[in-house]
C-alpha cells in the first residue's frame, strides 16, 4: 500500500540509559513510535490506521474530524489524507483567531479544509462518530473503537518476552485501551500502566470503564504537572536533561510527562530495582510548535560539548 512507503513501521525500540535509571538498576526500553513519521504523531498514526481500514473497506469519500487549535490529531489526519489523496476537513474548537498557529498552518499546507466552530457547538458534536452521506466523521483525538484496533499493533510488533511493566501516556485513553485489548487477546499478564496527562481525579479510569469497558489498567492521575498542556520549569528541565543524556526528544504534553513520572516512580521505589520496563514514545513532536515560549523556563546553560 502506498501509505506504507511513507512510514517507518515497525518502529524500533531504543535502550535508554540515564543516570537515574542506572542508579536504580531499572532497564528502560523505549518503543519509538515517534520515528514513524516526523509530523504524523506516533499513536495518532496507530489510531488512524484502524480508522482508515474502515474508510477503505466501506468506500467513503471524505474525512471530517475534530480538534483543538493545537491538535496533533488534526495535523496527523491532514498528512495521512494528503498521502492517500483523500479530501478532509478539520473542525476546530473556538473562534477563528486573527493568526493561525503553526499546527493549523501545517494542516493547511497539507490541504486540509479548516472550519472554526463555537465551543458550545463543538461540545455537542465532537463525540459524534459515524457516517453522514459518504463522509466519515472521526471524533477528537481519534477516540473511537476503530482507533483502539490500530493501537493493538504498538505491542504486536514488539518483543515483550523480557518486559515486567508497560507505560504509556493517556489523553483520551484510546491508545492504552488498544494496548490492553492486545495483551488480553494474547493472554499476557504484563501490568499496563497509564500516566494521565490531564487534571481530574480518576478521569481516565472512568473513561476506560465507560467508553471501552476496561477496569484493570493502573492509571496514575497525579503526574499532569498542572493540567492538560500545562508545563513548568521542572518538567522542561527534565526534558532537557533527558534529551542531553539520551539524544531523544520527548514532547512537553504527553511523553515528557510520562517519562518524568517514570523517573519519580523509580526514585520512590514504586518501580523497583531490577525491573525491566517498556515505555511507549507516542510521538507528539508537533506539540513543540505551540510551546516555543515555554522554553524560557529552561534555566540550564547549554552544555559544552568539550566537557562531555
Ligand atoms: C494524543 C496523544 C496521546 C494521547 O493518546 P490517547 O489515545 O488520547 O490517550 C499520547 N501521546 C501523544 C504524543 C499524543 O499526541
Amino acid at each position: 500500500m502506498e501509505l506504507k512507503n511513507h512510514l517507518h513501521i515497525p518502529s524500533p525500540v531504543s535502550e535508554i540509559n540515564t543516570s537515574w535509571s542506572k542508579d536504580h538498576n531499572v532497564r528502560i526500553q523505549l518503543k519509538r513510535d515517534d520515528l514513524i513519521h516526523p509530523l504524523i504523531s506516533g499513536n495518532k498514526w496507530r489510531k488512524l490506521s484502524g480508522i482508515f481500514s474502515k474508510f477503505n473497506a466501506e468506500h467513503f469519500d471524505k474525512i471530517v474530524t475534530y480538534g483543538g487549535a493545537y491538535s496533533n490529531h488534526l495535523v496527523a489526519t491532514a498528512v495521512v489524507c494528503a498521502i492517500q489523496k483523500i479530501p478532509c476537513k478539520g473542525i476546530v474548537r473556538g473562534e477563528e483567531p486573527k493568526e493561525r498557529n503553526a499546527l493549523l498552518q501545517l494542516c493547511r499546507l497539507y490541504g486540509m479544509q479548516i472550519e472554526f466552530i463555537s465551543r458550545a457547538k463543538y461540545m455537542k458534536t465532537n463525540r459524534l462518530y459515524g457516517v453522514f452521506d459518504r463522509e466519515l466523521f472521526i471524533p477528537e483525538g481519534g477516540a473511537c473503537h476503530e482507533g483502539t484496533l490500530g493501537c493493538t499493533h504498538i505491542l504486536s510488533e514488539t518483543n515483550l518476552s523480557n518486559v515486567d511493566q508497560i507505560y504509556v501516556s493517556c489523553g483520551t485513553g484510546t491508545t492504552i485501551a488498544g494496548m490492553h485489548s492486545y495483551l488480553q487477546a494474547q493472554n499476557l499478564k504484563i501490568p499496563l500502566i497509564g500516566i494521565q496527562v490531564l487534571k481530574g481525579s480518576k478521569y481516565i479510569e472512568a473513561e476506560l470503564l465507560h467508553r471501552f469497558n476496561i477496569g484493570n489498567c493502573i492509571i496514575y492521575d497525579q503526574f499532569h504537572e498542572g493540567g492538560y498542556a500545562k508545563t513548568n520549569a521542572q518538567l522542561i528541565d527534565f526534558i532537557h536533561d533527558f534529551t542531553v543524556e539520551t539524544g531523544i526528544l520527548l514532547d512537553p504534553i504527553y511523553t515528557g510527562k510520562m517519562m518524568f513520572a517514570i523517573k519519580q516512580l523509580i526514585e520512590q521505589n514504586a518501580i523497583e530495582s531490577g525491573k525491566k520496563i517498556l515505555a511507549i514514545h507516542t510521538g507528539g513532536m508537533t506539540g513543540w510548535l505551540g510551546k516555543g515560549e515555554e522554553l524560557n523556563y529552561l534555566k540550564k546553560t547549554p552544555h559544552n560539548i568539550k566537557d562531555v
